[in-house]
């Protein structure tokens, strides 16, 4: 399996450092707001990316954080006048509710910030014991980027021909603005009541530290892969290398990865820009989960992707396709021309994460499989689905995608064929029809599928 290294810039094996097991720190939300689908697109390409790891046989132990103390949240909480946790713990409950409706795997651990302070502060006093932070005339703690000779190795920056040597107290700034930036804040009224001790007095953790302390915390100093966003990349991968590297003496970690943004006409999906939908919006709209989930994942993970209501319309007739076929197909002897796809598809996931080419490759099979007979081919749309999520995703197929009246005209069929009563079962079946759904009845019992 080969991935794009960001840190390197070239594509290369991924292979774990130590066992069969691939150690994955992944950035996660700050959990201020309900997250938009730009960052949905983040998490799917992570998702991708664990399936297909896991698709070539290795094991994973992934963590992603939860930033629940940041400039953001404590604003948020201060502006409602409710603790902390409280208005923090609404949006972390949303956000695991999002991950299950995008069919998105559970990272093994999920810690989060305000668990870790002890630990944050520790490796800000190692950083100060070792000469590379200083607690500065405004009580808080910074780091001296002159004093890791690896600053920039993975933004690239050419810090000779830079003005440096300022101070930057905010957790996010732009590569020009490159200059020492905070482990530690000191408290200010503005923090109201959120504040913890340590040695250098009342205040809180910077954004970058909690990464470094929480992943070195559960995945060793040193570790296989991390990823984020692209934005991610400057500062804040940057500063987690510097933090993490000064204080150990060891790489911290060998492969970074980063996706590129959702954009919404050509300008990135932001909360600041306003320009976000949330899952929720687009699952009022009628879409499912399942139809956000084909679009975020169908575009390579390094290319931009322009958000349209036209992909989810285009997407939920791609599924009608798929889900046509794979009710046709059969366990059995795998036919030779599926195994090719099988095949094409396997080398796509394994270059860099190619999911469009390997959609190409499924939409192949569908192809034959219409022309030739689906015989054979439910073991081959199984194993593609260990990687894409989305054909066996049931669930949502039966729970998102059929409206209540439906719904409920499918449980008044229930009752009357208990009793017997198939003229009335009859009524509701055409009934179904009218409204666009097609019955079928096994031992199981009854089911429906949307006519395309
Ligand atoms: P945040 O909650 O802002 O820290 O972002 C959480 C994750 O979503 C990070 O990995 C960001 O890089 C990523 N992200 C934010 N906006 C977008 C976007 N428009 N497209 C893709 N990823 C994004
Ligand atoms: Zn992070």
């Amino acid at each position: 399996m080969n991935v794009f290294n960001s840190l390197t810039r070239q594509n290369e094996e991924l292979k774990p450092l130590e066992g069969n097991q691939i150690r994955l720190y992944t950035c996660g939300p700050t959990v201020y707001n309900f997250a938009h689908i730009g960052n949905f697109r983040a998490y799917t390409f992570e998702d991708i990316l664990r399936r297909v790891i896991q698709f070539n046989g290795m094991t994973i132990k992934q963590v992603m954080n939860l930033t629940d103390v940041d400039d953001k949240t404590i604003k948020g909480a201060n502006a409602q006048g409710v603790k902390l946790t409280d208005y923090t713990k609404t949006y972390k409950d949303a956000f695991f509710a999002d991950l299950k409706k995008l069919n998105i795997q559970s990272a093994e651990i999920y810690p989060a910030a305000t668990d870790h302070i002890p630990e944050m502060i520790d490796l800000v006093q190692s950083l100060i014991d070792k000469g590379v932070a200083y607690q500065s005339e405004d009580k808080s703690v910074y780091f001296n980027v002159r004093k890791f000779p690896g600053y920039g190795k993975l933004a690239h920056i050419d810090f000779d021909h830079q003005q440096t040597g300022a101070r930057c107290a905010s957790d996010e700034y732009d590569k020009e603005n490159v200059g020492d930036f905070a482990l530690w804040k000191a408290w200010e009224p503005s923090d109201g009541p959120v504040a913890w001790d340590s040695p250098w007095g009342k205040g809180r953790p910077g954004w970058h530290i909690e990464c470094s302390a929480m992943s070195m915390k559960y995945l060793g100093e040193t570790f296989d892969l991390h990823t984020g966003g692209i934005d991610n990349l400057f500062p804040h991968h940057e500063n987690e290398i510097a933090q993490a590297e000064a204080s150990t003496g060891k790489e911290f970690v060998k492969t970074w990865m980063h996706c590129a943004h959702l954009k919404v006409n050509g300008e990135k999906m932001s909360k600041s820009l306003g320009n976000f939908f949330t899952l929720r919006d687009l699952l009022e709209k009628g879409y499912t989960g399942r139809e956000i989930r084909y679009v975020l994942i169908n575009a390579h993970y390094r290319s931009g992707l322009n958000f349209a209501f036209s992909a989810l319309d285009d997407a939920r007739k791609s599924l009608a396709r798929i889900d046509a076929c794979v009710e046709k197909a059969t366990e059995g002897t795998v036919p030779e021309w599926a195994n090719k796809h099988l095949e094409d598809f396997t080398n796509a996931v394994n270059d860099d994460l190619n999911i469009p080419s390997a959609f190409a490759a499924l939409f192949s099979l569908v192809r034959d499989a219409n022309g030739k007979g689906a015989e054979g081919t439910l073991s081959v749309f199984k194993r593609m689905d260990e990687v894409l999520g989305l054909i066996f995703f049931e669930n949502e197929k039966k729970e998102e995608s059929i409206p209540e009246e439906i719904a409920a005209l499918l449980e008044e069929r229930k009752v009357a064929r208990a009793a017997k009563n198939w003229a009335e079962s009859d009524r509701i079946r055409d009934l179904l029809k009218e409204k666009g759904y097609a019955v079928k009845d096994s031992k199981e019992g009854q089911s429906v599928t949307r006519i395309a």
